[in-house]
Order: C-alpha cells, then structure tokens, then sequence
C-alpha cells in the first residue's frame, strides 16, 4: 500500500526503532508509547485489521508475541505486559495496517484498566447464542 505508514516502515522509506525482523514480520517501538519499550508487531504484508489477516500470517505472528512480551518485559524491568490489537475506529484503531500493541505496565504506572459493565438479566446467555451461532 503505497499510502500507507506502517508499510513505509516496514520499508524503510520512514525510519522506526526496530527491534525484531523475520520474513513474515518487523517490530519497531511505538512513537507514543504508554510506558518505555511499548513495541508494536506488524506484519509485512499490508492487511487493514485482523479480521483480513489470513490464518496463516497470524499463525507465523503469534510466537513472536510471545518472544517480545518476554524479552520487553525483561529489557525495562516490567512488572506485567498487555497485548491489544486496535481493530476499527470504534476500537480505537489509528494506523489501518494490522499491528499487535505489546505494552510493558508497572505497578501504578497509572494507566486504567477498562471498566466492567454487568450484564442485565438473561442478556449474557442471548450473547453467547449468538456469538456460537455466528462462528
Ligand atoms: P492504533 O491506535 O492504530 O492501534 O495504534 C497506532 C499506534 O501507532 C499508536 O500507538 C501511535 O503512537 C503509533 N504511531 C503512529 N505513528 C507512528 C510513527 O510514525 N512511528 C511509530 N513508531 N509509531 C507510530
Ligand atoms: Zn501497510
């Protein structure tokens, strides 16, 4: 995607502090990151989100999640780690180019956790019908 930033990343047209590179994926720190190391995994074919992503890119993407949430959480010390894909605006999706947040936390590092709702009477079976029948 000629448009696009995190492929101009990726490509080297946009530098970026670059911490991993295999053939399937590249993983730079977030410009704005939430606490120090705040990594972002993409991988190197463009797809807007996770839902065109095909299986197989995922597959090759998930155990790199786990490389850098290791080795991240060691660099800086981190007391624990998120992991957060932004899919949409409504979620929060910036850059339409599918990328993993992997975010290092601290004890009180002040960041909320999101906030519960309860369900209403019954709701949460009706949910779960529907989520089954739409898989
Ligand atoms: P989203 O909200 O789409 O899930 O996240 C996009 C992320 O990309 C944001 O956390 C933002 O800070 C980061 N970002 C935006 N522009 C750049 C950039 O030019 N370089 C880097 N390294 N990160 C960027
Ligand atoms: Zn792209």
């Amino acid at each position: 995607m000629n448009d696009c930033l995190f492929c101009k990343i990726i490509n080297g047209d946009i530098p970026s502090a670059k911490v991993y590179e295999d053939q399937h994926s590249y993983a730079f720190l977030d410009i704005k990151p939430i606490n120090a190391g705040h990594t972002l995994l993409v991988p190197k074919k463009h797809f807007a989100n996770l839902y065109e992503m095909p299986d197989d890119v995922l597959a090759n993407l998930t155990p790199t999640i786990k490389k850098l949430a290791i080795a991240i959480k060691k660099s800086v010390g981190a007391d624990g780690i998120n992991i957060g894909m932004n899919n949409d605006s409504a979620a929060g999706q910036l850059v339409f180019h599918a990328h993993i947040h992997i975010m290092p936390r601290f004890k009180n590092d002040g960041h909320e956790h999101w906030h519960g709702k309860p369900y209403q009477d019954g709701e949460i079976d009706n949910v779960a019908q529907k989520i089954k029948a739409n898989l």
